[in-house]
């Protein structure tokens, strides 16, 4: 279908995009488009205004910073895949990064369109929650804050995120030394996961886990977590992967498939992680 009609307006800056955002409340943000064009073309979204950040060129970068590795928001799913910088300090979110769809969608779609589109069934928000990342969000008169991304992902295409606010970083923490996974189950290999598991291995305590589309948000796999915690095998805790989630029922599969699919992604992902 044919989008409802909408005004256009390219932003110069951040400050700019915030500008435009507030001066029209009907307005949304397009980045690379990917996701929030589908849903125009479907009519299930109907901004009267496109704000155009897809230009903004100091928003695009992947750097070590204080410790952390710092992503800009337009960064693209291509470039995240193929940083030098993430391959070394934090390689479980190039990895996944080269797992979102197909080549046209990585060299188009964004890691802050990705995280304020807030699909469960995405994949970088379970790892920035397995990772404990943050994201900064940038609004008004120059106004910035750090959310951290257990609480930015709030429900299904909730994302913790005024509509004159714009995603501009993400920080994802070292994690050189440690072992990790993101295994994801799909039919098609340019599908979104079914269920989708990141693990990663202890930094002196208990391997991380999260989980893509066993509810309405990334969740933290915390039956699985307080098992390793406990001394469990993976095995053994894998078992609890289900523990507090409420997995969709759809075509592709019941909440009670994706239930065991859970349990058995999540073994393979922690053996995975402790072998790396
Ligand atoms: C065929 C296909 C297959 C795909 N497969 C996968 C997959 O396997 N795994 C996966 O995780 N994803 C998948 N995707 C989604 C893809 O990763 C999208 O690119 C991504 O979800 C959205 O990024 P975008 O830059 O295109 O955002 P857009 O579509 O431009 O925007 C999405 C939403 O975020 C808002 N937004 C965008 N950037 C910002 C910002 N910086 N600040 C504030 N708000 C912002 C927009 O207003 C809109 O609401 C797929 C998409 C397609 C079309």
């Amino acid at each position: 279908m044919i989008p409802a009609p909408f005004e256009y307006a390219r932003a110069e800056s951040v400050d700019h995009a915030i500008e435009l955002l507030t001066a029209n409340p009907d307005s949304k943000v397009i980045a690379g488009g990917h996701s929030l064009l589908p849903l125009m073309r479907l009519r299930l979204a109907r901004p009267a205004m496109l704000v155009d950040i897809s230009r903004i060129g100091d928003l695009a970068y992947v750097r070590e910073d204080s410790g952390e590795v710092a992503i800009g928001a337009l960064t693209r799913h291509h470039d995240v895949a193929n940083s030098e910088v993430l391959h070394e300090l934090c390689p479980i979110v190039s990895y996944t990064a080269g797992q979102i769809g197909d080549p046209q969608v990585r060299h188009v779609g964004t890691i802050g369109g990705s995280c304020a589109h807030s699909d469960p069934a995405s994949d970088m928000p379970t790892v920035l929650v397995a990772l404990g990342a943050t994201l900064t969000v940038r609004g008004p008169g120059g106004a910035s804050r750090v959310v951290p991304a257990a609480d930015f992902f709030k429900g299904l295409f909730e994302p913790d995120l005024a509509s004159n606010e714009i995603v501009a970083e993400i920080r994802v923490p070292v994690t050189r030394g440690r072992g990790w996974s993101y295994l994801k189950f799909h039919r098609r290999a340019q599908d979104w996961a079914l269920v989708g598991v990141a693990a990663l291995a202890g930094d002196g305590g208990a391997p991380a886990v999260a989980l893509t589309n066993m509810g309405e948000r990334p969740v933290r796999a915390i039956g699985v977590e307080e098992a390793l915690a406990g001394g469990a095998d993976p095995a053994t805790a894998a078992m609890r992967a289900d523990e507090g989630t409420n997995p969709p029922s759809d075509t592709f599969g019941s909440a009670e498939y994706r239930r065991e699919l859970a349990k058995v992604l999540v073994r393979r992902a922690l053996e995975e992680a402790a072998a790396r």
